[in-house]
């Protein structure tokens, strides 16, 4: 098949902005394309070569393109650079240099995809010294042959800025309507497979009842189940029918592992493959599972010397290395929590109820310094859970989940059966205007704050909580000696203080209270930071806070 062809879908694609008439025509060309093509196209129309899971990409940048095409053209890089600046897309530039090659070979030979998509692969996997030249060389090759309009989506699938309106809803509806197979199975195939190029053969070879029998396969990433929000333990344990297991939610970046004998591939949240970039976790998981063929699914945490959790862009460091791996795994040490299991002993695993997944995951890690189980509570309980809930927040970490026990796992699915329990309010900075010592050993040192917001009409300061988490020991010496001289007034273990500091605070929700004053609380305060650049009377006021209260109350009757 002609790349032309192809470049004529492209072409057509841009042309409209209708989803359905551009679903006809990707599904259309999907009906010519021969089998053995079907598994590229795909990816060629999304515009990508290979599939963002596959470890191998092109490496090509600007630079180099304009070198392949000035190459194949006998028009200066300069003079390609300068074009650009008029078209404004490096694609348009290399028709315009093709339609004015000066030189024309007597053995041009026509495009066709085959060839394109196999120097695709020449130049993604060519590697050591003098790659650049090999891939220039390969490069230049096909924009000898190509015509402008080739030339122009050769260049803009090396560069991946296609942009021709094709994603991924478009293509499963494409695919099930030139193959008249269901759109919810090939989407379903899709989920399990991330595979679109198998998705579209299956669908063709073997229609619908194909589609019915495709499975998880170790090496191909699924869509990962997604979770809704809960406002709280008690209403998350309401929706899960007064029982559920409830984990740590770390904070990190969800990794799905496939273990498949001695190979550990790793995928990150959006399943692109970030093996290279994290040899220790590939290693601690080779030692923690023995299995040897197993899919697991966790959160990659970093941490910290002191053990606890650093925040997630941490991780997200970690991921984008190419170079000084090394030195970064002593920097950024990780530390991975299983929390479910996708395929075991041969097969999938996902139509079990979550309950039976976590004991297979049990069994099949060792945990080790490195990769652990995610921490996990499954209680009827209210108080249990938003004791093991305020566990969670006192350690570090982002809150918890709740998991439904008979839930199966629902790839790509966002539903109610995973919820997400965390203090998802804007932090609130607060001044502190009073105090109480503490007991026993700690009787010298301030443990617990009356933090209040400010109310610029009358000048005062309204009190709208207490927080005594959330500190280190240092910080609550810090604190002390910073207050003792603002003290004006004592009564037992209570002090009264002058309203100067402010610090930032976290929590889970905004209540009315007849308590204070402020005729508001929040609910499970906690320390965040010392606020030092800021005065009291730039606290957040209590305007603000019944904003914030009106807004988490629309928030919830939306849910
Ligand atoms: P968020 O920003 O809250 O992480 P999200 O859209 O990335 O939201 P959600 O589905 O809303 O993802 O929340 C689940 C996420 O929480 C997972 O994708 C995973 O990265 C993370 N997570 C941490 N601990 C767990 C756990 N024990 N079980 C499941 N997911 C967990």
């Amino acid at each position: 098949m002609r790349y032309a062809e192809l470049a004529g879908l492209y072409t057509e694609l841009e042309k409209t902005t209708l989803k359905t008439l551009k679903t006809r025509l990707v599904s259309d060309f999907l009906k010519r394309t021969p089998d053995e093509l079907l598994n590229v196209v795909p990816y060629l129309v999304l515009g990508k070569v290979f599939p963002d899971w596959d470890e191998r990409e092109l490496g090509v940048g600007e630079k180099l393109l304009m070198k392949a095409v000035s190459t194949a053209t006998g028009i200066s890089e300069r003079e390609i650079e300068n074009s650009v600046k008029d078209t404004g897309d490096l694609g348009e530039s290399v028709a315009l240099a093709l339609k004015r090659k000066k030189q024309r070979s007597f053995f041009s030979q026509p495009l066709t995809i085959k060839r394109v998509y196999e120097t695709f692969v020449k130049v993604a996997e060519v590697s050591g010294s003098g790659s650049q030249e090999k891939k220039l060389k390969y490069l230049a090759n096909i924009f000898m042959d190509a015509e402008p309009t080739e030339g122009k989506y050769l260049a803009r699938t090396v560069l991946g800025t296609m942009r021709t309106g094709v994603a991924e809803g478009l293509m499963r509806d494409a695919i099930a309507s030139a193959f008249g197979v269901r759109a919810e199975l090939v989407e379903r195939a899709y989920m399990l497979t991330s595979d679109f190029g198998y998705v579209a053969r299956t669908a063709k070879e073997r229609g619908d009842e194909g589609l019915e029998m495709v499975e998880i396969q170790v090496g191909k990433p699924i869509r990962p189940m997604l979770a809704q929000v809960a406002a709280s333990v008690k209403e998350a344990l309401g929706e899960m029918g007064g029982k559920a297991a409830f984990e740590i939610k770390y904070d990190g970046a969800r990794v799905q592992v496939h273990k498949d004998s001695d190979r550990v591939t790793i995928y990150s949240r959006r399943l692109e493959n970030v093996t290279r970039s994290i040899p220790d976790t590939v290693e601690a998981v080779k030692e923690a599972i023995k299995a040897d063929s197993t899919i697991v699914e966790g959160e990659l945490v970093a941490v910290g010397e002191d053990g606890r959790p650093r925040p997630f862009q941490y991780v997200l460091r970690r991921f984008r290395r190419k170079y000084n791996i090394d030195e970064m795994i002593k920097k950024i040490p990780l530390e991975l929590n299983l929390f479910d299991v996708l395929y075991a002993e041969g097969k999938g695993t996902i139509d079990l109820q979550f309950a039976e997944r976590r004991k297979i995951l049990e069994s099949t890690v060792h945990e080790n310094g490195s990769v652990k189980l995610a921490k996990q509570l499954v209680t009827d309980e209210p108080n249990e859970a938003e004791k093991f809930y305020h566990e969670a927040l006192e350690l570090g970490h982002e809150g918890l989940m709740a998991k439904r026990l008979d839930a199966v796992y629902e790839p790509g699915n966002r539903g109610k059966k995973w919820l997400k329990i965390k203090p998802t309010m804007e932090d609130l900075d607060l001044v502190i205007i009073g105090a109480e010592w503490g007991e026993g050993r700690r009787a010298h040192v301030l443990g617990s704050f009356l933090i209040a917001a400010y109310d610029p009409e009358q000048g005062r300061f309204l009190p709208v909580g207490k927080v005594g988490s959330g500190f280190t020991d240092e910080d609550l010496l810090e604190f002390t000696k910073t207050l003792k001289p603002l003290i004006v007034h004592e009564e037992g273990k209570y002090v009264e203080i002058e309203p100067k500091i402010v610090i930032e605070v976290t929590y889970q929700e905004i209540q009315r209270s007849p308590k204070y004053q402020s005729g508001f609380a929040l609910r499970f305060p906690r320390y965040v930071a010392m606020r030092e650049d800021k005065s009291p009377e730039e606290a957040d006021t209590l305007e603000r806070i019944a904003q914030l209260y009106d807004f988490q109350e629309k928030f919830k009757a939306k849910r």
